[in-house]
């Protein structure tokens, strides 16, 4: 707090922001088995307020006993909140005590139908705001200092860039905004190099694509940034390197759904990341919603232990990650050891069984000046690759990309590689470089 401004009052909301980051300051480093009992009634409370007053819940649990264990409960999809969201809301008085409204999220839709989730406010907030403040905390962010951000949000400069509960208490930041989609990335490559700010926020794909335009800069003139802060997509050791290399910061990765809010945050000292179980809830399962052993990859499942308005539980995600052992930087919440990115980003192989493919930049450079792709495999089992090049892909270009992929994937696979102008992503930010899309290649688009 700013010593000049003492004494301040605060608004009820701060208040309770800054209560709560205090508690979750503490739950952080209790012995991992204090965390798990304090999870444990909370998602006991949650499921039996479920039961009790969700139509949907009811009907859904109703197999099971209540004692049934809570990893034994059945999985909630995104076919399920898609059709059932409504059915899933509790009536108005029979959430929690501080809740008194509603509002409705919806995610970007970027599988074509948008899921809405009802959520209690303003628990919902200050359970946000109270991790935002933490993450800056772990990663030792000045929240006096101003920040640049491309986004999915309109162009304009922000006058409280790291929140209200921080602006309250004189901590005041301006945040620079560029909308992602509006602008080309060489355009906003322009306005970075003119800004001073030491923090940049935006997705782990569009700093690589930063990056390369930067690097590559015949000026030579070099944007240094303290940190960036990562959104929306799976940062890999390729992100990281790119980030280093041409800005010379580290990248700090926070997970976050619409659907849960904040799932887990990068660690202060490792790639990996910490759940935030105080407030989701997260299990790596395998095929049959068991837990993985640590170093085992599966699908993410959340709890979000505050859902009394619309309950979120067990919910697959649609993300695959690789479960973590414990770390040693004073942060008992449990590790993800890596977010590997979209299930659907799996690769069915000509034998039925499917795996995470996992191609970088690098693979695509090794043989042209590649600058963006996009690997699709259609309904039948078919891959197109899809390639943006500085240069017109020869057939020898062609041959050597079909191979690599082959060999990256399955030898077994029919393979195509097309190069295009730009890449038609399906959704307006969110980019998904390797996917599964439910048509064939003949198909109109
Ligand atoms: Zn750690």
């Amino acid at each position: 707090m700013n010593p000049t401004d003492f004494p301040k009052t605060l608004s009820p909301f701060s208040a309770q922001v800054l209560a709560l980051r205090a508690q979750l300051t503490a739950f952080e480093r209790l012995d991992p088995a204090a965390q798990a009992a304090a999870r444990d009634v909370q998602l006991k409370d949650l499921v039996r307020h479920a039961r009790r007053h969700s139509g949907y819940w009811q009907k859904k649990l109703s197999a099971y006993g209540s004692r049934a264990r809570f990893d034994s409960l059945p999985v909630l999809s995104r076919a399920d909140l898609q059709q059932h969201a409504h059915a899933m809301v509790c009536p108005p008085g029979t959430v929690l005590p501080h809740t008194d409204k509603t509002f409705v999220a919806r995610t970007s839709g970027s599988t074509g139908v948008p899921v809405e989730v009802t959520k209690g406010s303003p628990v919902y907030e200050i359970v946000y705001q109270a991790h935002s403040l933490r993450s800056f905390d772990w990663h030792a962010l000045d929240t006096a200092r101003d920040l640049v951000a491309v986004r999915d949000a309109a162009d304009g400069t922000y006058s409280r860039a790291w929140g209200e509960v921080l602006a309250e208490i004189g901590w005041t930041g301006q945040a620079s905004v560029r909308n992602m989609v509006e602008h080309s990335p060489e355009d906003l490559w322009e306005w970075l190099r003119e800004t001073t700010a030491p923090y940049l926020v935006t997705t782990a794909a569009m700093v690589t694509r930063l990056a390369h335009i930067a690097l590559a800069d015949p000026r030579g003139q070099r944007r240094r940034l303290d940190a960036i802060l990562t959104f929306g997509e799976a940062v890999t050791p390729e992100h990281r390197r790119a980030a280093t290399e041409a800005f010379g910061a580290r990248i700090i990765d926070r997970y976050s759904s619409e659907e849960v809010g904040w799932i887990a945050f990068q660690c202060p000292r490792h790639d990996h990341h910490h759940a935030l179980t105080a407030s989701t809830h997260v299990e790596i399962v395998d095929d049959d919603n068991r837990a993985v052993a640590p170093g085992q990859e599966g699908r993410v499942l959340v709890t979000s232990m505050h859902s009394h308005a619309m309950p979120i539980i067990r919910y697959d995600i649609g993300d695959r990650a690789i479960a973590g052992a414990r770390c040693d930087c004073g942060i008992s919440l449990p590790v993800i050891s890596q977010i590997l990115g979209r299930q659907r980003s799996l690769i069915e192989l000509p034998d039925g069984t499917s795996r995470l493919a996992r191609l970088t930049g690098e693979h695509w450079r090794a043989i042209a000046p590649v600058s963006e792709y996009r690997v699709v495999q259609y309904r039948d089992g078919e891959i197109e690759a899809f390639v943006v090049a500085a240069c017109p892909l020869t057939p020898a270009h062609t041959l050597a990309m079909q191979t690599m992929l082959k060999q990256q994937l399955h030898a077994g696979l029919t393979v195509t590689v097309t190069q295009v102008e730009h890449i038609e992503w399906e959704s307006r930010w969110k980019r998904l470089d390797v996917a599964r899309v439910d048509r064939l290649r003949s198909d109109p688009v």
